[in-house]
């Protein structure tokens, strides 16, 4: 089959099935397995493809019809320009936690902070691209799941850090590991799982397909953040700053599970006017 056809093939099965990013999906996928990328595509849309290389096309495109993400299809998706390996069993690194890094990037460096914890780490989004713009902090990564643990040390390994350490833990009974080998955080940085219960049925397929475990937080999603108050606040230094990110109307309580502690907060929004990021500084 030439290229062009397959290209076509492709196309039609996607804009059956997925949304309308279809032609996005179909161009990453056809680019991932075939090699061609746009414009390559158009201009040698008569080349000949592989017997093989047609059949693994076809097969991806079938299992992103079915619902499955294009990220873990891919098994790579870019984060603050930076490339992550993705897959089954960890969470997708997503564009809105960019504002995450980019307000956790600006305190580091004002008050050039040496110590960094990042709690319910996935592939390391959050701390391996702290880490990377800031060779002179150690950043701590914390993460309970086998395999969301399996792809954080896959990438650390992409990212050859020598400032990044990886804790299999969980992050809400600190009895799990040994806390006296840590320094203390001057931050603690999370984008932990905020989805309430009642949510979880009415989430997008693809999204059903990530860890159930990266997205629920309890009945009202704020497990983590309230678990986090309790037991990380020993662990921080004077003057400590948490950053979350948290989701739509979440931040008030988000603050209100620091009841009592906070000396001043701010909140960002992020380019759909969501309240996303929450500053704490205790
Ligand atoms: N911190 C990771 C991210 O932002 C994973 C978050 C999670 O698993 N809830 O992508």
């Amino acid at each position: 089959m030439t290229a062009g056809e397959l290209y076509s093939l492709c196309l039609s099965a996607l804009k059956e099935s997925v949304g309308e990013d279809y032609r996005f999906d179909c161009d990453c996928l056809f680019e991932s397995i075939v090699g061609l990328d746009r414009v390559k595509r158009i201009t040698k849309g008569d080349l000949t493809v592989s017997d093989t290389v047609c059949e693994k096309l076809i097969n991806a495109v079938k299992s992103r019809a079915n619902g499955e993400p294009l990220q873990y299809i891919l098994g790579k998706w870019s984060f603050m320009g930076y490339e992550f390996f993705v897959g089954k069993g960890v969470l997708i690194p997503r564009p809105e936690t960019e504002a995450l890094v980019l307000r956790a990037d600006e305190i580091i460096k004002a008050n050039k902070l040496s110590t960094v914890f990042d709690l319910c780490a996935g592939t390391g989004a959050v701390g391996l691209s702290l880490a990377k713009l800031n060779p002179d902090c150690t950043v701590y990564l914390f993460e309970k799941y086998d395999e969301a643990f399996s792809y954080l040390q896959k990438n650390i390994e992409i990212f050859s850090l020598e400032n990044v350490k990886a804790v299999k833990c969980d992050i809400t009974d600190l009895a799990t590991f040994d806390v006296s080998l840590l320094p203390l955080a001057d931050m603690i940085v999370s984008n932990p799982p905020y989805i309430k219960a009642s949510e979880i049925p009415s989430l997008q397929r693809e999204v059903l397909k990530e860890p159930f475990t990266a997205l629920s937080a309890g009945e009202d999603g704020l497990v983590f953040y309230r678990a986090i108050s309790e037991k990380w606040l020993p662990l921080m230094s004077k003057n400590g700053v948490f950053l979350f990110e948290c989701g739509d109307g979440q931040s008030s309580d988000v603050i209100s599970c620091f009841d009592g502690k906070v000396k001043s907060f701010e909140v960002y929004y992020d380019f759909n006017n969501i309240d996303r990021v929450v500053e704490i500084h205790v």
